[in-house]
């Protein structure tokens, strides 16, 4: 592999999960997943992703993708870097897995709470509601911007191949940045 230009992030383990409020069991089962990318700059970025342990293979899988396509991605940083903030962390157009939180809106835990769902290019990939909301505040959806995901798309592809369900074919809510794992 080529020689990482850019360190995006180069966390610990104890640093990817300091201030989460979350079960010492649930923590246990996590990893934390080193990364590599091409970000929109065309250089190779380092980044780390905190996922469930059971989904580390999958997300080798699907990085090897990611810079086999050239898919960029602006950043990928564990969410502690955004105080937990998910909304923190889409502002900054950041990719990332684990967080110890509800689905927006509900008070049900999310699939990010076991690291069990990822979200990429939240800017270019939207939550698009029933009512034409748009999260986050001034992202757009344009299938074919560099960095949008669609159902034709390698990426989402091989998500679909690895038995992940892209939130962009949810029925209600248009979650284009979302993957998570069928289990
Ligand atoms: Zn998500």
């Amino acid at each position: 592999m080529n020689e990482i230009a850019v360190s995006d992030s180069a966390m610990t383990f104890r640093e990817a999960v300091s201030g989460c409020p979350a079960p010492e069991a649930v923590l246990a089962a996590l990893c934390l997943v080193n990364v590599s990318y091409y970000g929109f700059d065309g250089r190779l970025h380092g980044g780390q992703l905190l996922v469930h342990s059971s989904v580390e293979r999958d997300i080798h899988e699907i990085f090897s993708l990611i810079r086999e396509a050239r898919f960029p991605l602006r950043s990928v940083i564990p969410i502690a870097r955004y105080d937990w903030s998910d909304e923190a962390s889409m502002a900054a157009n950041n990719s990332s897995a684990f967080n110890y939180r509800f689905i927006a809106g509900t008070r049900r835990l999310s699939r990010h709470a076991s690291g069990l769902a990822v979200d990429f290019n939240p800017f270019q990939n939207p939550v698009v509601y029933e009512n034409g909301a748009i999260l986050p505040p001034g992202a757009l959806y344009r299938p074919e911007a560099p960095g949008a995901l669609t159902e034709s798309s390698p990426v989402v592809q091989a998500f679909l191949r690895l038995g992940w369900r892209w939130g962009g074919l949810f029925l209600h809510i248009r979650d284009y940045h979302h993957f998570e794992k069928q289990t």
